[in-house]
């Protein structure tokens, strides 16, 4: 066996929820614009437009339980979304197959440097800078489908320091998760370790550091993190 010539990069691994097990994550897949009303605050048209996609880095999952304000940004926003993890990939999965591809299920948050990726989006430029930061994602325990089904249906809020701030419902979304996986497989091959931010409602803001955003979905419970 051939040596590296740098130490490899650590497999990134997501706790699970009664399991001392880890989910061994390979890429991060964001839908953008999932909930018409988020759409409209966004300045977009909520239509049944297709979908689209960003990434987040696989390292930018941060399961450790606080959010350290980043780097170059005045104007960090929080979203709530549900994350999709996936046990199984391929390539053009039919609609009604998608599910059985699911692990599990957990609480996340697409954090934003909202001044960043607007920048970037009226320069029609890439939105790594606005999203694929560092520690970008608090997210929590997974909840296998064993455990929890396939939420399509639920409350999805978030508070900041107990003010409600987000409050939508999973039912809302206007492509749904076997849809996101489908359509998904159209452009990449997915593959086991594959997770999907699958979108946030509207109420999006910023926090400073000291604010404690508080995030939950039915079923999946809740996620607390500072603002460090
Ligand atoms: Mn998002």
């Amino acid at each position: 066996m051939p040596e590296y010539v740098v130490e490899p990069p650590k497999p990134i691994g997501l706790p699970i929820a009664g399991s001392d097990a880890l989910f061994p994550v390979r890429r991060v897949y964001c839908i953008g614009r999932n909930y018409a009303a988020h759409a409209i605050e966004m300045g977009d048209d909520p239509d049944r437009d297709p979908p689209f996609f960003f990434q987040k880095n696989p390292d930018n999952l941060d399961p450790s339980g606080d959010f350290p304000y980043p780097t170059q940004s005045r104007d960090v926003h929080y979203e709530a979304e549900m994350a999709v993890a996936l046990k199984e990939g391929g390539t053009n999965i039919p609609v009604n197959q998608a599910l059985d591809h699911v692990f599990g299920y957990a609480i996340a948050l697409d954090m934003t440097r909202r001044d960043l990726q607007s920048a970037a989006k009226k320069k029609g430029r890439p939105w790594e800078v606005g999203k694929a930061f560092e520690r970008s994602a608090p997210i929590g325990p997974l909840h296998p489908v064993a455990e929890v089904g396939h939420p399509s249906a639920g409350r999805l809020e978030l508070t900041v320091n107990g003010e409600i701030r987000q409050a939508g419902d999973l039912n809302q979304m206007i492509w749904k998760v076997p849809e996101m996986i489908s359509y998904l497989s159209d452009y990449f091959e997915l593959a086991p370790g594959d997770v999907i931010l699958s979108g946030t409602p509207a109420g999006v803001g910023p926090v400073v550091r000291g604010d404690v955003m508080v995030a939950s979905v039915e079923g999946l419970g809740t996620l607390r993190i500072p603002v460090t």
